[in-house]
């Protein structure tokens, strides 16, 4: 027998529940099913608990670093992984807890556990049983990609959602991936007291990133005593009794990294594999991600597509939004867009990375008249009271407009201080409008308008200016 609801929702990671709260509100009948963990990738292998871990990582860090502050710690610091892992489950759980009791306390909503495949564009299947709907929101997520390299089926190897399960240091990690789910884990576990390896087939970390924000995370990183091996392509895996070998095509360095564990961190795959989307005739891009238009409608009628899956974003905030874009959208008569987002994200390595539009590189190809600001972080007086004045930030702006294009902080609190930049994007003012606020004494935020007034053409000379960022780097 099928059950006819409103609406079907399949996947509870950040957009589905809101979602389901905001229609089931508004009187529709709501089924939403989930196949795991309750509350999707972020709670349970993503955001929450790296970032659970990086903290105490970074416990760990400032421990060691205590005498500079003039602390005395007797004896060793060591890290009991078995805590760590205790900690960063607490935090998870009650966050996965609170999704499930969220959404089965819910009136007009219906839970289902289960996978959950279409049978046609109305009809969806959840193991024995079947549920009807006419309108159907996919918020499904991702996975981490596991690349086919020659090899890997002979050696043990963990992604992001296995490493949640490791409560001992392991000896030797090899991270295979340069970018930010492998730097994050490659620091943290550096901090935890592991010899760290990454292997990026790149000439440089993070690619997307400007080549000054990347040679500065590569400094903080080979700081920290973390071994690069860039362009260095990873084309097989041997076992060596125990051992794990990465067999490497590079021009320099041994062509062989050998370690105790494996982090495969080469990128994600949306989960839309396994969703019978064929019998629904949902259009896939070549990606694989489902293809949506501007308010996230899928090419049939009735059919959404929210959050990772969907390709537009990749990130909490990104299907948060799309939650609200959709909800505006059938509950609001507000016809909110997802071009009218503004692309912004954190990297959590330590001191962490603020985002915001464009880079300078993709200013420069664009080639429209810009200038750029730059601060090294020796010269932000609360990074240095902190003893952590890695890093820099910059920021580029319209010359014609004065509209900001774009920041980078790379360095303490730079997750947060670049919020004031990216709410004057977003109200469209000029960059003056930073430029003349009177910010706090003293913070990281406090140089914004100090680097505002100091701004200068965008010329390919501008760029060369790395080099402050290294020799902040090297202070640390
Ligand atoms: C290591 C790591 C760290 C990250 N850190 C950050 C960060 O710091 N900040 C940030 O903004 N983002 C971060 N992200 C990204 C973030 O986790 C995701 O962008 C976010 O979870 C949004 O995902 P989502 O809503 O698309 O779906 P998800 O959270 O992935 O949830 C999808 C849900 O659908 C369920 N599901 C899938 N298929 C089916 C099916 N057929 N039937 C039923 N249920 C199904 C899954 O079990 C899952 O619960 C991180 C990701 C990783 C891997």
């Amino acid at each position: 027998m099928t059950t006819r609801f409103d609406a079907i929702i399949i996947g509870t990671g950040q957009a589905g529940p809101f979602l389901a709260e905001r229609l089931a509100a508004a009187g529709q009948k709501v089924a939403i099913v989930e196949r795991k963990l309750f509350g999707g990738t972020c709670v349970n292998t993503g955001c929450t608990p790296t970032k659970t871990m990086v903290a105490s990582a970074h416990a760990a860090y400032m421990a060691r670093k205590a005498a500079d502050f003039g602390v005395t710690i007797a004896g060793d610091v060591s890290v009991d992984m078995r805590r760590v892992k205790a900690r960063k489950d607490a935090i998870s759980e009650t966050h996965k807890v609170g999704v499930e009791k969220w959404l089965k306390q819910m009136e007009n909503c219906a839970v289902y556990e289960g996978h959950a495949r279409f049978e046609s564009s109305r009809l969806v299947r959840v193991g024995s049983e079947t549920i009807t709907a006419d309108q159907i929101f996919i918020n499904v997520g991702g996975r981490a990609l596991v690349p086919p390299i020659p090899g890997l089926e002979h050696v043990p190897y963990l992604t992001n959602s296995s490493m949640m399960d490791i409560d001992f240091v392991p000896e030797h990690l090899i991270v295979v991936g340069g970018s930010y789910v492998g730097l994050e884990f490659g620091q943290m576990f550096r901090r935890f007291g592991s010899k760290v390896t990454i292997i990026e087939k790149g000439p440089r970390l993070i690619q997307r990133e400007d080549e000054d924000v990347s040679a500065a995370i590569q400094e903080i990183l080979e700081g920290e005593g973390i071994q690069l091996r860039l362009n260095a392509e990873c084309i097989g895996f041997s076992n060596h009794g125990g051992e794990i070998g990465a067999q490497l095509n590079c021009a320099g360095g041994p062509n062989e990294v050998t370690g105790t564990h494996l982090l495969l961190a080469v990128g994600r795959r949306p989960n839309t594999d396994d969703l019978g989307l064929d019998k629904a005739r949902v259009e896939l891009d070549k990606r694989g991600y489902i293809a949506v238009d501007d308010q996230l409608r899928t090419n049939v009628p009735g059919i959404w597509a929210l959050g990772d899956c969907n390709g537009r974003g990749a990130f909490t905030h990104t299907s948060f939004n799309d939650f609200e874009i959709v909800a505006a959208n059938l509950l609001d008569n507000d016809p909110r867009r997802v071009s009218d987002r503004i692309p912004a994200y954190g990297l959590y390595i330590d001191p962490p990375l603020g985002r915001v539009g464009l880079t300078e590189d993709e200013v420069r190809k664009n080639g429209r008249p810009a200038l750029v600001g730059r601060r090294p972080m020796t010269k932000v007086s609360r990074a240095v009271e902190k003893g952590e004045p890695r890093g820099f930030m910059k920021i580029v702006v319209d010359a014609n407009t004065r509209e900001i294009l774009g920041a980078a902080i790379l360095g303490v609190g730079g997750d947060e201080a670049i919020h004031s930049i990216l709410d004057v994007m977003y109200a469209k003012a000029p960059y003056t409008v930073i430029q003349r606020a009177v910010h706090i004494h003293p913070t990281v935020s406090e140089l914004i308008p100090t680097m505002l007034g100091e701004l200068q053409p965008l010329t390919d000379r501008a760029r060369v200016r790395a080099p402050e960022a290294a020799a902040s780097v090297q202070l640390a």
